[in-house]
């Protein structure tokens, strides 16, 4: 069991109408890999209370001076926890965990996401850019619709002067911003947006489904199992 660490409150971000982001000071900041989780514990007596204490991931860079979680805020106590944090608020945290981490002899990556599946994505970039890493991105990103696009700005300033492909796609009513797809991330739209996925190292965060999914594409575009990364985010309702 790794020890609990009390960061700082210091920030909070609001990313779309339901995200939103959580900034937190360390007197000793934990390492941590891009891509990995961390538990925040608003119940450090029972570290088993599943209510109170969740798995987020970072959607900083390791090298930021902060550390951020982003959350899609719900009905939930937990979500309550966090919309009450107050500046100078003491929060305890568990982590790192997860093994799907972006590695740094990567070059050519692509990303297969849904929703606030995006937050390891943001983590990884951040290290990428920090570090002046030429690595080959291509990135699919898909939402309901372009109002619950989250890091959509932070998407823009990071591949600023980058051959990087970002690709924003909606699945529920069509988009009125330009530069945006509507449809779902299927084999048709990968095939034509990331012809070279078999190249790649593929990453997949989100709920299961949508990771379940994504991993069948890939595999049935010729990907090999050994370059596909998943994370599945367990306890993150199917429908959000
Ligand atoms: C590795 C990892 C990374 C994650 N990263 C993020 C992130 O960056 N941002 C983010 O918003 N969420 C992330 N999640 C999901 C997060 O931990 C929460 O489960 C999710 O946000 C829902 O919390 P809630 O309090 O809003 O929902 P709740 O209303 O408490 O629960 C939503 C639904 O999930 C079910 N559920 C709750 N807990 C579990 C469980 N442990 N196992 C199975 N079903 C459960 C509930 O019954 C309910 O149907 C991550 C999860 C994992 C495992």
């Amino acid at each position: 069991m790794l020890m609990p660490i009390p960061g700082t409150f210091v920030e909070r971000i609001k990313r779309t109408e339901t995200i939103e982001s959580f900034r937190f000071r360390f007197e000793s900041r934990p390492d941590f890999s891009p891509g990995q989780s961390l538990r925040v514990l608003f119940d450090t007596q029972n570290l088993n209370n599943r209510d109170l204490n969740k798995i987020l991931s970072f959607s900083s860079g390791p090298q930021a001076p902060y550390i951020e979680v982003t959350k899609r805020l719900s009905q939930s106590v937990f979500s309550d926890q966090l919309k009450r944090l107050k500046n100078n608020d003491t929060v305890f945290f568990q982590g790192p965990y997860g093994r799907c981490v972006f590695k740094d002899e990567y070059q050519k990556i692509g990303f297969l996401i849904g929703g606030i599946g995006i937050t390891p994505v943001i983590s990884i970039l951040e290290h990428i850019v920090f570090k002046n890493f030429l690595v080959d991105v291509c990135l699919l990103y898909v939402n309901r619709n372009e109002h619950e696009i989250a890091f959509k700005e932070e998407l823009r300033r990071l591949s600023r002067g980058r051959n990087w492909q970002v690709c924003l796609t909606v699945d529920d009513f069509p988009p009125q911003a330009p530069g945006i797809r509507f449809g779902r991330i299927d084999g048709e739209l990968v095939a034509k947006v990331m012809p070279d996925a078999r190249e790649r190292v593929i990453f997949s965060f989100g709920p299961p489904a949508m990771v379940n999914a994504m991993k069948c594409l890939c595999l049935n575009l010729g990907c090999r199992p050994e370059n596909l990364k998943t994370e599945i985010f367990v306890g993150y309702p199917e429908t959000g």
